[in-house]
């Protein structure tokens, strides 16, 4: 009944996402075109815990600036296991660094900078012939030791994967624009993050995945830090 009348209703119009009628998430066209119409079910909602504290090292992205890159670093800190410890060090004015996101080894979510915020992460660097990346992406930084022996666990490539489907699906970010500092960095010599070992396949895979099989919802509280500890990135 209920498609009898939605192919009437379509026969001869194209679909506007607006239609009152459906929504994306529930009805698509079908493979060929107006004539067929698919009814598929809402996809399972993932929740992702944030927690939010807001560090100083932030300012305005240039006016007019599209977020449509994504930088993963790593935090270069042995021996440091969560994100607060590496969120301390973004409260810390004096470092003037700072990033979006910090994920813990535990997969535990710190965001420091709100996305419409520009971080200090990137430092002097270039993507695709422009120059500034910080002030056109999302910076995501990894707790790793950078030696290239130090596992990204399983917990942070779940929270990074769901995170970043989120912020792809968010800002309309294409899989191409997902990179690492290593490759946007002015200073190769000095800047290697994310380390040797970080599974750019499973990542990139997993995005997909989830992209295509779940509904990202966050859930964010705010957070009160303790400790202090070095970091990476810059202004
Ligand atoms: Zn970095």
């Amino acid at each position: 009944m209920v498609q009898a009348f939605l192919m009437a209703a379509l026969a001869g119009f194209s679909v506007a996402t607006s239609s009152p009628f459906m929504s994306d998430e529930v009805f698509s066209l079908g493979p060929d075109g107006p004539d067929e119409v698919q009814i598929q079910p809402p996809k399972p909602v993932l929740t992702l815990p944030i927690q939010q504290v807001e560090s100083p090292n932030q300012d305005d992205r240039p006016s007019g600036t599209v977020i449509d890159t994504l930088i993963v670093h790593d935090t270069e800190t042995p021996g440091v296991h969560k994100a607060t410890t590496i969120a301390n060090w973004f409260l810390n004015p004096k470092s003037e660094v700072s990033a979006h996101y910090i994920i813990g080894k535990a997969g535990e979510i710190v965001q420091c900078v709100a996305d419409a915020r520009r971080a200090w992460h990137a430092g002097p660097s270039r993507f695709e012939g422009r120059e500034k990346v910080n002030d056109f992406s999302i910076g995501i930084e990894l707790v790793n030791a950078q030696t290239g022996s130090d596992p990204f666990t399983d917990a942070q490539y779940a929270s990074l994967i769901a995170l970043t489907a989120d912020l792809v699906a968010r800002y309309n970010i294409p899989l191409t624009h997902i990179t690492g500092h290593r490759h946007v960095t002015n200073y190769p010599g000095i800047k290697h993050d994310p380390a040797d070992n970080f599974d750019w396949e499973r990542y990139l895979v997993g995005v997909q995945e989830m992209l295509a099989n779940r509904l990202v919802v966050r859930s964010v509280t705010p957070l009160v830090p303790v400790g202090v500890v070095g970091g990476s990135g810059g202004r």
